[in-house]
This record gives C-alpha cells, sequence and structure tokens, in this order.
C-alpha cells in the first residue's frame, strides 16, 4: 500500500496540499497518476524551418538584452535569440527570475509553442535548456502529466521518479496462464514505463497492461458485488400502492415507454425479496428524475425512508424544491428535508434529529448526508444521481448503517447496451433510451468568434420573448498566458453589450456555496436572464425556461461534456439553441464540432468522437464524463475491453470467490481497494 505523501522529499505541507487537489492522497497514488501524454524532445530546429502552432526546439544564443513588460496583471518577459538562420523572440510569463538567467552571448536550447503574433513567430514560455542537458534527453519521451495550479509538471516527474526508485517491488498478482495468454507485459515493467518509455513500442506494451488491469479488475468487482448482493436479503419489502399511479396519472406530461419500463423494474425490484441494486441509465434529459422520485414515494408509502444523493449543492435544492413541488401538486403529506454542507449547525442538529426519529421520509442532499453524526430510522433505499462524482467509500457509508438499503444509481453516461453488459455482466441496468415526445430537437451551430455579435442579438431576442441563456466559459479569471475566456472578465463585457434592464450574473465553483445557491435560485426564478459561468452548471440544473446555451472556448470541452452543457436547455416547450463558439482555427477542431452539429443522440456523438480520432490516438481527449477510467478508455480500448472480460470469466469459471492459492495476490489487491473500478458506478 502506498506511504505518505511526506514521506518524499520535498514534499511539505504545501506540496502535499496541491497534490491532494489533483486526487493524489499518497504514493500508491502517485504511482498511479499515469501521464496524460508525452513530449518527445526532438533534434533542435533551425529558426527559419520553425512552424507556427506546434511545439519545437531550437539551439540559439541571446542576442538582446532582457525586456519586462507589464501586460494587464501578468508581467512579461522577452528576449531575441539567434542561430545562422534568423532570430526568434521568446516570451515567458511572470518568471521575473529569468532575468539573471537570460545574459546576453549565452547559448540555450529552447523548448516552447511557437506562435504568431502581428504577423511574426515568436516562442512562448519556453523551457530552457544548456546545450549539454538536452543532449541528455534527446528523443527521450517526457511524460506531460495532468496538473492542477500551483503544481509543476517537473515537480510530478521528479517525485514519481523518487517513488519508483524507492518503493519496494510489486507482487505479480496476475495468474501467469493470463498473463501469457493475453500477452501482458510485467507489472513493474509496466509501472516504470508508463511513466518513462524509451520508445513508443514500449509504451504501448506498458499501457496495455495497465489498461487490461483495470478493466479486469473492474468486471472482477461487479461481479463479485453482485454476488454479495444476490445473496443479501430485503429487509425493507415494500408492496406496491395506487399512488404511484396515481402520480404518473396526473403528471403533466405523458412517461416515456423506456420511462414507464424502468419505473416497473424498479417497482418490482423493490417488491421483491432480494435486495435492489440496479442502475438506470439515460440520456440528458430523457426524465431520470421522476423515476427517482416515484422509488422515493413508494418507499414512504411503505414506511421507509430514503436518500437522494447528489454531487453539488446546486443540484441538491433544485431536486428538493422539485420534489416538494410534486409533493404539493399531488396533495402528498411526505416530509421532506435538503441536507448539505451549507445547512448551519443549528439546522442539522434539528435535521439529523427528525431523520433519527423518522420524522421526515425523504432526505435530499450532498455528501452531506454521510457525515458521522446521522443516523438513519428506517433507510430502505438509496438513490444516487449523476453518480460517476462519488467514490465507493462515501457510497459504503451510506450503506453500511444499519440493514443494507436499495441501491438504485442513476448516470447519464452514455453508453451503448453492448458496451455496458461487457462492464457490468449480468447486473441489473435499466437504459431510458427514449427522450420525452413532446420536445424539439435543439438546433446546434459551430462558429468562430466573429460571429459573436449575432450570438449576443440573438440572446437579447430570446431574452425578450421571456427566454434565459447560458454562456459557459472555460475559466473563472485571467490566468497566465492562457489565451481563454473567462467568466468574470466575460460577465463585465457582456454586461456592457446587452441592454441595462438584462441582468446578467457570473457564477463559478470558487464562490461560496451560499452564493451559488443564490444565484442559482435566481436564474431558477428568472431573476437572472443570462448566467455567465464555468461547467459547473453541467450536472443535472434544470431551467426549463432557458433556451440557449453558448459555449466559449468549446474546443476546450470534450464532446460528451459539450454534450452534457447542451443537456442544460431543450428541457421545456420552446425551441432551444447551442451556439458552440471555437477560440481556435483549427481543422481538426472544427471537424470534431461538426459532430454535435449533427447529432443530439449522445451514445451516436461518443461513437463517431472515436471514429475521428482513430483507434491511434490513445492520448486525445478523453472522454470527460463518461466512464472515468483511470488509463482505459471503454470506445478506444473496447478490443482491450473484451478480452479482459474474457479472462475475468476465466478466472471466475475456475474460482467464484477467487479462494485458490494462485488468485490470492489477485484477492488481496482487489480488496485493498488500489482500483478506483467502482467508483464508475457508485455501487
Ligand atoms: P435528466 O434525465 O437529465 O435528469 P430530468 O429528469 O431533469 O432529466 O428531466 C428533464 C425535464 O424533462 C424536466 O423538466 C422534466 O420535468 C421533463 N420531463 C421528464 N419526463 C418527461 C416526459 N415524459 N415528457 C415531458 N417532459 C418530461
Ligand atoms: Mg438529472
Amino acid at each position: 500500500m502506498g506511504k505518505s505523501l511526506r514521506t518524499l522529499k520535498g514534499v511539505g505541507e504545501k506540496t502535499e496540499k496541491l497534490l491532494i487537489k489533483a486526487g493524489i492522497y499518497d504514493t500508491e497514488g502517485l504511482l498511479r497518476y499515469y501521464p496524460r501524454n508525452y513530449d518527445i524532445y526532438e533534434k533542435p530546429e533551425s529558426i527559419a524551418e520553425l512552424k507556427e502552432g506546434t511545439v519545437q526546439a531550437v539551439s540559439a544564443a541571446v542576442c538582446s538584452g532582457v525586456y519586462v513588460n507589464p501586460v494587464r496583471n501578468l508581467q512579461v518577459i522577452s528576449v531575441t535569440v539567434g542561430d545562422s538562420t534568423g532570430r526568434l523572440a521568446a516570451v515567458w510569463f511572470n518568471a521575473p527570475y529569468l532575468k539573471s538567467t537570460l545574459k546576453k552571448g549565452s547559448f540555450f536550447v529552447l523548448r516552447g509553442k511557437v506562435v504568431k503574433k502581428q504577423g511574426k513567430l515568436q516562442m512562448e514560455h519556453p523551457e530552457i535548456f544548456t546545450p549539454a542537458a538536452y543532449e541528455e534527453i534527446l528523443h527521450s519521451m517526457q511524460p506531460v502529466y495532468r496538473l492542477t495550479a500551483g503544481l509543476s509538471n517537473k515537480m510530478v516527474t521528479k517525485l514519481v521518479r523518487q517513488v519508483l526508485e524507492d518503493r519496494s517491488l510489486q507482487s505479480e498478482y496476475l495468474p501467469d496462464e493470463i498473463r501469457e495468454k493475453y500477452r501482458l507485459a510485467d507489472i513493474n515493467y509496466a509501472l516504470n514505463t508508463i511513466h518513462f518509455p524509451q520508445n513508443m513500442e514500449e509504451l504501448l506494451k506498458a499501457r496495455r497492461r495497465l489498461v487490461f488491469d483495470e478493466f479486469l479488475l473492474f468486471i472482477l468487482s461487479v461481479q463479485l458485488l453482485k454476488e454479495k448482493t444476490e445473496e443479501a436479503e430485503n429487509s425493507f419489502p415494500m408492496k406496491k400502492t395506487w399512488t404511484t399511479e396515481q402520480i404518473i396519472e396526473r403528471l403533466p406530461y405523458r412517461l416515456t415507454n423506456a420511462q414507464l419500463n424502468t419505473w416497473h423494474e424498479i417497482e418490482r425490484d423493490l417488491s421483491g425479496q432480494a435486495l435492489m441494486s440496479r442502475l438506470v441509465q439515460g440520456d440528458v434529459g430523457s426524465g431520470k428524475t421522476i423515476i427517482a422520485f416515484l422509488a422515493m414515494i413508494l418507499a414512504w408509502e411503505n414506511g421507509y425512508q430514503s436518500a437522494l444523493m447528489v454531487p453539488t449543492e446546486v443540484l441538491a435544492r433544485q431536486h428538493y424544491e422539485a420534489f416538494r413541488k410534486l409533493a404539493g401538486e399531488q396533495e402528498l403529506s411526505v416530509k421532506c428535508v435538503l441536507l448539505t454542507g451549507s445547512s448551519t449547525a443549528r439546522e442539522k442538529k434539528i435535521i439529523y434529529e427528525q431523520i433519527r426519529t423518522g420524522e421526515v421520509s425523504v432526505i435530499i442532499g450532498t455528501h452531506a448526508l454521510i457525515q458521522e453524526a446521522v443516523e438513519y430510522k428506517s433507510l430502505g433505499l438509496v438513490i444516487t444521481d449523476e453518480q460517476h462524482r462519488f467514490g465507493v467509500k462515501q457510497r459504503e457509508a451510506l450503506t453500511t448503517r444499519g440493514a443494507p438499503p436499495n441501491v438504485l444509481v442513476m448516470s447519464a453516461t452514455p453508453i451503448p447496451r453492448t458496451l455496458a453488459i461487457i462492464l457490468y455482466g449480468d447486473l441489473d441496468i435499466s437504459v431510458i433510451d427514449e427522450l420525452p415526445a413532446r420536445r424539439l430537437p435543439i438546433k446546434n451551430c459551430v462558429v468562430d468568434i466573429s460571429y459573436r455579435p449575432k450570438a449576443y442579438s440573438f440572446i437579447e431576442r430570446q431574452i425578450k420573448e421571456g427566454r434565459q441563456a447560458y454562456v459557459i466559459c472555460p475559466m473563472v479569471e485571467e490566468s497566465e498566458g492562457l489565451d481563454a475566456e473567462n467568466v468574470m472578465d466575460y460577465t463585465k463585457k457582456l454586461k456592457g453589450i446587452l441592454p441595462g434592464e438584462i441582468t446578467v450574473s457570473a457564477l463559478h465553483g470558487k464562490m461560496k456555496p451560499k452564493e451559488k445557491n443564490h444565484i442559482m435560485e435566481e436564474f431558477a426564478g428568472g431573476g437572472i436572464q443570462v448566467l455567465v459561468s464555468t461547467t459547473v452548471v453541467e450536472v443535472g440544473v434544470n431551467v426549463p425556461n432557458a433556451t440557449v446555451m453558448m459555449v466559449e472556448n468549446a474546443e476546450r470541452f470534450g464532446l460528451a461534456q459539450l454534450h452534457q452543457l447542451r443537456g442544460r436547455v431543450g428541457r421545456g416547450e420552446y425551441q432551444s439553441y447551442c451556439i458552440f463558439v471555437q477560440g481556435n482555427n483549427e481543422e481538426t477542431t472544427s471537424k470534431r464540432l461538426e459532430i454535435l452539429n449533427r447529432s443530439n443522440d449522445g451514445f451516436f456523438i461518443a461513437g463517431e468522437d472515436l471514429k475521428l480520432r482513430g483507434p491511434g490516438d490513445l492520448f486525445g481527449i478523453r472522454q470527460s464524463g463518461l466512464m472515468e477510467f483511470r488509463i482505459g478508455d471503454i470506445y478506444n480500448d473496447a478490443g482491450i475491453l473484451k478480452e479482459a472480460s474474457e479472462a475475468a470469466g476465466e478466472i471466475l469459471a475456475l474460482d467464484p470467490d477467487l479462494s485458490l492459492a494462485q488468485h490470492e495476490s489477485l484477492r488481496k489487491f482487489l480488496e485493498a481497494g488500489q482500483t478506483a473500478a467502482l467508483e464508475n458506478l457508485g455501487l
């Protein structure tokens, strides 16, 4: 198992915090923090041969003094370098320490992105090497890690190296037959090589092993879990009731057939002998919330409590309001509470008491639901919505209190049935593969930034008709050298452009929860007309009156994520529109975004995205929002997934509970939870 990060040289309190923020909790976590890409250090190019838009190296002499210019809140340092073919400007942001390094006449290898500014090529924020240092890493593949602010690639690389050098070797946990049959590399080789490969061939070998492991462990965990839950008896048997039928009849809309089927499957499970453990998958907007509510009402009618857990406070509050509205309309006497991190200590005390005595039946909230002090009287059903944001541990905390409750997991992962069956085996899944019929399909367009004035007047017209709009920016505020729109400046700008009577507000993850809730409520109530936001609204938010989704720097998001964002509109009776603004003019980006233009179907988009990327593109943009494996990609690595599923079948056929000696290390490895496997399922 991993050791504390503080045992590493160079890691103090501050660095530890940064690492934790990146999701790395111990040395094992660092080891499994696989690079997202690799840099290949090519031979330096002559200045005359540099190409715009690429990362290249030049070997050149400093031939000017160092200039320091303040630009907005940045300090820009620039210098001119030259070789026998020409001269080139190099610029750095906020790096005052370079002043003493860049002495006129000294020789360096500079490596960085070549961009065009005012018609001239320049190199942005290049790395600086002495010629000798560059010679040493020439042609090698250097890992590029996913970073959070304050964490540099150099730092992570150094720490990973340290862990690899210091650790005792991992014992091989795959049985030899499996490794031979599926031509899998040794685990220690794989772990070393994935961080520091010598060449592409080695890298692919290492990657194959790690992807295989990830899928295999996931499938084994699911199967073992299935076995466990099948044995578990349902301590909360429920009887079907008329109330739910009545609600369905009185809803202002008719449930789709897919919704009805899913509901009946859940109803059947809950009234059965065995404990329910069901996964509901449905594309954004397919109407999963009402299904959750029906299940909670069924539990209430049978005298049990139920809890609905969601990843964000905004979403929790929204579900809470929606449930209360439904209960009011249907004249149900069910009592419901909202429990989140921003409930005050006094409120919490009262709520805990109400939960303990059974005074409230429906509990909706965030992680706060699983805090130590929450003691349920008779928790018969647990639902997690948008589950992929939860960890196994958190789910366990909720389910291990008292007799295990029935479990329903709802997610918007667009995953085709065939893949779902490989991954989940015979786990119970319901798929809502149908959108409500009355919906008008969303109209999409992909445009460049010159289209903005038109977009703004379009938004203005929609608002005059009573509708609302979202504008999404990738960043919260202006950041070093990154050329992307940010919420703070954009909000200011938009306030200036749109007529004064239109209310424009900002929303982002760095705000206090209270503030976020307040703004989201105002938006939901129509008090705010244009919401300029980061992707905090990506998950689950439901404001049917919003009809425009404008995404700035669309190229910075994965297609799955853009599809989720688009899912925020088209939720009501009005025609909705999606405007994807492409901030660069690269052709590959336009092609990718075009896919969104062609279809509103999440399954289709995932498939097309794969085709476009081709199976060779292993390190392209990950399908954020889809099954979040650390390294495997269910679409790209579908072949390995099939093999892993076959291997899991072979292992379990021989040894259903992994009790044989040859599976001991595998079982231990699984139990140690070193795989994030089940996080994907929330099971
Ligand atoms: P998601 O599956 O993304 O969670 P929601 O449950 O939030 O979707 O539903 C989106 C919107 O569609 C809500 O406003 C909901 O009231 C509405 N809705 C749900 N089911 C239907 C239906 N069968 N017909 C029409 N509208 C529906
Ligand atoms: Mg939802």
